[in-house]
């Protein structure tokens, strides 16, 4: 198990699924987590559990739609640490499973919002930090939605966000590769025990599914120092990493 003893790691939707095994399993390995979500009793749940493995945790209720929050939180960290080494952006909507000319456009801004510029606001705010990282490392969580060569009816909304997110990665990874020390992916977790894919697939039994505590050590390993590679998608259900190639 890689340490990250003394890392500042920031993860969003920190309070429930995998965001919150992710949290876990980070201060598990020694780093100190901000832990992000809008339920502020679920991060303090949290936290008790962080300090029972003798981490620690800040702790930042917040409504990622509150773009201007974000750029509060990168004054924040870099007022108390001057650096940000890793960043999971994993907060996430499912959005109504509709066909696309029956969604309602609030429903779409809200989800959007969320999914996709909350991301690319964390990467505005957070940049100057994570390049102040001796290593800085950023995952975001995509989905089968994004990538698969047939996309499923009614799930357009969601589909169409986690596309725009892994431009968003792909190109941030772009951009500072071979000049910073940052490494950019995105994981890919398949179907998790959430409530989340609950709420997408309520037929389907949960214990069926792999677990977020299951996929968690193999987003630390994206966070961890020694991981070099930038810009590709890691699959979960395949356990391999993915890269991605012009049409055929
Ligand atoms: P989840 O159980 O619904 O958890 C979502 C997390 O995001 C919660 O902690 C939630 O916290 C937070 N969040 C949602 N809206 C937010 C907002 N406006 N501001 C701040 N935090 C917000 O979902 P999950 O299944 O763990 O999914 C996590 C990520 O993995 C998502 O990006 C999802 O698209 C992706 N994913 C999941 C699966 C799966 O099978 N589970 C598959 C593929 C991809 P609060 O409600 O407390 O704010």
């Amino acid at each position: 198990m890689t340490s990250l003893s003394n890392r500042i790691a920031l993860v969003t939707g920190a309070s429930r699924g995998i965001g919150r095994a992710v949290a876990l399993e980070l201060a598990r390995r020694g780093a100190h987590v901000i832990a992000l979500a809008r339920t502020q009793g679920a991060l303090e749940e949290l936290d008790d559990e962080i300090r029972k493995l003798g981490g620690e945790a800040t702790l930042v209720p917040c409504d990622l739609a509150d773009h201007e929050a974000i750029d509060r939180l990168g004054a924040a960290i870099h007022e108390r640490w001057g650096r940000l080494d890793i960043l999971v952006g994993n907060a996430g909507l499912l959005g109504v499973l509709s066909p696309l000319g029956h969604i309602d456009p609030k429903e779409w801004d809200k989800v959007m919002s969320v999914n996709v510029t909350a991301n690319w606001r964390l990467i505005r705010s957070l940049d100057p930090l994570l390049q102040r990282s001796d290593a800085g490392r950023v995952v975001f969580m995509s989905s089968g939605a994004s990538t698969r060569a047939e996309p499923r009816a009614y799930w357009g909304l969601y589909a169409t966000t986690k596309a725009a997110l892994d431009m968003i990665a792909r190109s941030y990874a772009a951009e500072t590769k071979n000049i910073t020390n940052i490494r950019v992916s995105m994981f890919n977790p398949g179907p998790l025990r959430t409530a989340m894919r609950a709420k997408a697939m309520p037929g389907e039994d949960p214990m069926t599914l792999k677990t977020p505590e299951d996929a968690a050590p193999a987003i630390a390993a994206l966070c961890a120092p020694d991981w070099n590679e930038t810009g590709k998608l890691y699959d979960f259900p395949q356990g391999k990493l993915l890269s991605f190639r012009d049409p055929a």
